[in-house]
């Protein structure tokens, strides 16, 4: 029988409508939390994510529509969202040009979508957390909130920024709960490759070099920087996002976790 040690908790988990949000969402469910989603995609694309959520065990899912580039619909969505015991901030984009060729309008999006909007979230959510004496923020970074790669530099930037910004907010709420309520924990997963769309152009490119040939592709990209030569699963990443939850997580906090075949270790 899965261990429903969230039951009762309300968790809300932005970009959820595919690839590691969606994992983490599932998971949460599973565990008994209620799940609130946001994330873009079409009609029907949104349907199957609740759909895929509330099968997973919470029934009541709702799905907000925020554009995480606006700040006013963040508010919005965080007052519709009410208290929170959990806040995932997840929804993140990538695109890959030099630095001299990276527009000016990429760098405004990257650095809204992946990092502006977990100071927005966080802000919204962390005091009441406090009062509670529970609460989890676990914001998915990357490596690249640890090490740069060329032809990144807002996604990096982001990153590295959203790495810091959760080391303030640990700080600030570290003394906040005490054992046995859970306290409040501020955390970053910092994944290599994972198994997603997300990566889809990078893999292509790499597939092209490979005269088409996608597993070519994928280890070719993997062989640049992830030794283990293994990409990740969403629901490897969702399950460590649990752990954090656990109640014996309540003195970790202002990590940022490696998830990445020994990248960083190099
Ligand atoms: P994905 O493309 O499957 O999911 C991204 C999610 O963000 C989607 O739900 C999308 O709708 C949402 N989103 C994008 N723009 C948005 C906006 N303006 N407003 C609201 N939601 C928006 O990609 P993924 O790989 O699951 O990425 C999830 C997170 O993991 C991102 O922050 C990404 O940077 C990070 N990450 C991914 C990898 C990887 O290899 N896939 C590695 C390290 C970190």
């Amino acid at each position: 029988m899965t261990d429903r040690f969230l039951h009762g908790r309300r968790a809300l988990v932005t970009g959820a409508t595919s690839g590691i949000g969606l994992a983490v969402a599932e998971t949460l469910a599973a565990t008994g939390a209620q799940v609130q989603i946001n994330g873009l995609g079409t009609a029907a694309g949104i349907e199957a994510a609740l759909a895929a959520v509330r099968a997973a065990g919470a029934a009541e899912a709702v799905h907000h529509p925020a554009d995480l580039r606006d700040p006013a619909a963040i508010r919005a969505m965080m007052m519709a969202a009410g208290e929170l015991d959990i806040l995932v901030n997840n929804a993140g984009v990538q695109f890959t040009a030099p630095l001299s060729g990276m527009s000016d309008e990429r760098w405004d999006q990257i650095l809204a979508i992946n990092l502006s909007a977990c100071f927005h979230t966080m802000k919204a959510a962390l005091p009441g957390m406090a009062e509670r004496g529970f609460g989890r923020v676990i914001n998915i970074a990357s490596v690249h909130g640890l090490v740069a790669s060329v032809a990144k530099a807002p996604y990096v930037a982001a990153k590295h920024g959203l790495v810091g910004l959760s080391k303030v907010a640990a700080l600030e709420y570290a003394a906040a709960g005490t054992r046995s309520s859970g306290g409040v924990t501020v955390n970053c997963l910092c994944p290599g490759w994972v198994e997603t769309t997300l990566i889809e152009p990078q893999i292509a490119a790499r597939a092209a070099q490979a005269g088409g040939d996608r597993e070519a592709g994928i280890r070719a990209l993997l062989a640049e920087k992830q030794p283990s030569g293994r990409m990740a699963r969403p629901a490897e990443i969702a399950a460590l996002v649990l752990f954090l939850c656990r109640a014996e997580a309540h003195n970790l906090t202002g990590t940022a976790l490696p998830v990445d075949g020994g990248w960083t270790a190099q």
